[in-house]
């Protein structure tokens, strides 16, 4: 694998690739299901392990793997395990490294459907999680325990982009004697390398940023080889694996990934800026913003501010509900991550299934609307909001 003293944009259109006889250009796309052997004694000692190769796609096809090394050179991981979509990635890390009498500390602003993973489903199978103040250390610290196995943060967070300090829950977690996974999905290793940071486990959902054009699902862990090797047991007898098809269609939208990066943060900061200025606006939650109150750590610790802007409008549902029916441009949608801008109203539809109690505790209130800036222009982008928020 190319990961030498390349750079991280070499990195991102090179790393990976292994051609095949007939010398393609692109990556190929090998839409197999399973692998023919030589002769009896290669299909044992391949089953075996003894021998290295491809067996059946639910352990690995060679689409995936350059998927896997590519990312793996991206976020400077000895390893990545591709999943079928972001959730698995969390679903997998979890199944592979705990067990029944474990527990978990998460942030408590995090993706809707990992609060739905860890507060209702992996509670059956006796592995609780306590829900802490995301950017409270001393909380991460209270809430450990001896049983405490993982710690799970992501940051800047899901809709309020909460900066977490990764370096300082690392060594919390670490103290402790438990695994610091983050969720990198917002930033993308272009952004901000978490592994560097401390942490020992990168999730990713590739449906957003590293695909980017809002076309497939797919999702990875990025860590050592000992911990990667745990995940790949997991999911290889488990089945949620990424199929190759959509390992080809990130690898292609990866690509682009640090231009889009940088272009959708640039207009975000912008868009965020004239959000500010808005008399109608509220509140505007943006870490490159000086007046976010983790602004100095986001700087510290991401190259950017990232490509998600949220808001408060002033009033409540029905005022942030006008913004978003008024909007022509703006796709309403809860995905995030395209060159296409979206909106979403988060306390109706992401985060809609968690209690009102906690929603309120994470601070995601009634009049929030989140913007993922896409590559369209800002002037438009602003026209748009412009319409409902009068
Ligand atoms: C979308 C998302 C996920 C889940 O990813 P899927 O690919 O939809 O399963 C996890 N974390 C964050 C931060 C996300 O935005």
């Amino acid at each position: 694998m190319a990961t030498k003293p390349y750079d991280l944009d070499t990195l991102a259109v090179r790393a990976g690739q292994e051609r095949s006889q007939f010398g393609e250009h692109a990556e190929a796309l090998y839409l197999t299901s399973s692998f023919v052997f030589k002769d009896a004694a290669q299909a044992a000692a391949r089953f075996s392990g003894a021998e290295e190769g491809n067996v059946y796609a639910r352990f690995s096809n060679p689409t995936v793997t350059t998927f896997q090394q590519r990312l793996a050179a991206l976020e400077g991981a000895e390893g990545c395990i591709a999943t079928a979509s972001g959730m698995a990635a969390i679903l997998a890390t979890v199944m592979a490294l705990l067990k029944a009498g474990d527990h978990i500390v998460a942030s408590r602003s995090i993706f809707g459907a990992t609060q739905q993973l860890f507060g209702n489903i992996f509670t059956r199978f006796g592995v609780a999680t306590s829900f802490v103040e995301a950017t409270n250390t001393d909380a991460y610290r209270a809430a450990m325990t001896p049983a405490t196995k993982l710690v799970f943060i992501e940051t800047p967070s899901n809709p309020l982009t909460e900066v977490i300090d990764i370096a300082a829950v690392a060594a919390v977690a670490h103290a402790g004697g438990a695994l610091l996974a983050v969720d990198n999905c917002f930033c993308t290793p272009v952004l901000q390398r978490p592994l560097e940071l401390g942490a020992d486990l990168v999730i990713h959902s590739a449906t957003k940023y590293l695909d980017g054009q809002g076309r497939v699902l797919g999702g990875a862990v990025c860590a050592n080889k000992a911990l990667t090797e745990e995940v790949f047991k997991f999911l290889r007898t488990a089945g949620p694996t990424l199929s190759p098809f959509n390992a080809w269609v990130i690898l292609k939208g990866m690509e682009t990934l640090k231009i889009r990066m940088q272009a959708q943060s640039a207009s975000a900061l912008d868009l965020a800026q004239r959000l500010e200025a808005h008399p109608q606006v509220a509140r505007v939650f943006y870490p490159g913003l000086p007046s976010h109150p983790q602004h100095a750590l986001a700087m510290r610790q991401q190259k950017s501010g990232g490509a998600i802007v949220s808001f408060e409008v002033k009033g409540g549902r029905a005022e942030a509900w006008r913004v978003v029916d008024s909007c022509s441009l703006l796709s309403i949608t809860a995905n995030l991550g395209d060159t296409k801008t979206t909106i979403t109203h988060p306390a109706s539809t992401t985060h809609g299934r968690i209690s009102a109690e906690a929603r309120a505790a994470a601070g995601i209130s009634e009049g929030l609307l989140r913007i993922a800036v896409g590559l369209e222009s800002v002037d438009d982008i602003e026209a748009d909001l412009k319409n409902g928020l009068g």
